[in-house]
């Protein structure tokens, strides 16, 4: 696969998805308008088992109460569980956020680390928040493999993997740098859109001739 095949594919799947009245994924909306590492990282944290329209809608009252870590901690819990309610797990998520920000100011000076070990060094902060938060909110180049990208992934067979780690570190020798930041923001809106998880709409898929379909068992 050399750097036309990645070039052609992401421009095929951009218009599908165009097609299908896609639109940027709600953590890639909050970071072109908040442009910001900290509500970055806070807002994929709201994201994390949660419809876009719920994170989007979350997040812009959280943070209409608190932008920066210092503000956050004024605020209670309950009251960042009512800002973020009904994101799944709102209570652990409150709590989390606090506990993030709480660390940020005593071991950051109050600023969000720009290295994947430092974030993952954070309370509730897993790979995929981490990769996500050094993709959006520092333009730093790391691949950010949710269940999407994962099975995308796998059913076009790029990759034969596991798990979502396994398949991180495949990608990162199968594409080129400058493809690892649009991945994740094109692959989970081609998850949602077309590539979907139980019967994928593969007669809407420009790759429908020459994907192998690697494990999918019905599609559309
Ligand atoms: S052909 Fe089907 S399984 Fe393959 S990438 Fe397209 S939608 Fe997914």
């Amino acid at each position: 696969m050399d750097a036309d095949y990645w070039d052609n594919l992401f421009a095929s799947f951009r218009y599908a998805v165009q097609q299908e009245g896609g639109v940027l994924p709600s953590v890639s909306i909050i970071a072109e308008r908040e442009n910001d590492p900290y509500r970055v990282l806070i807002a994929t944290i709201i994201s994390l088992r949660t419809k876009d329209e719920v994170t989007l809608s979350a997040s812009k009252r959280l943070f209409a109460l608190a932008k920066d870590p210092q503000s956050m901690l004024a605020l209670s819990v309950s009251q960042i569980e009512d800002a973020i309610y009904p994101a799944g797990f709102y209570k652990t998520k409150a709590k989390t956020i606090q506990a993030i920000s709480l660390q940020l100011l005593e071991r950051f000076d109050g600023k969000v680390p720009d290295t994947q070990q430092e974030l993952l060094s954070l309370p509730g902060v897993g790979i995929k928040t981490a990769n996500l938060t050094l993709n959006l909110g520092f333009q730093i180049e790391a691949i950010c493999v949710d269940c999407h990208v994962h099975q995308i992934a796998n059913r076009l067979g790029w990759v034969a993997t596991k798990t979502p780690e396994q398949t991180e570190e495949a990608l990162a020798s199968l594409m080129p740098r400058r493809f690892w930041i649009p991945l994740n923001e094109l692959l989970v809106r081609y998850g949602q859109l077309i590539c979907t998880p139980v019967s994928p709409f593969c007669s809407k898929c420009p790759e429908e001739k020459t994907c192998p379909k690697i494990g999918v068992t019905r599609s559309r």
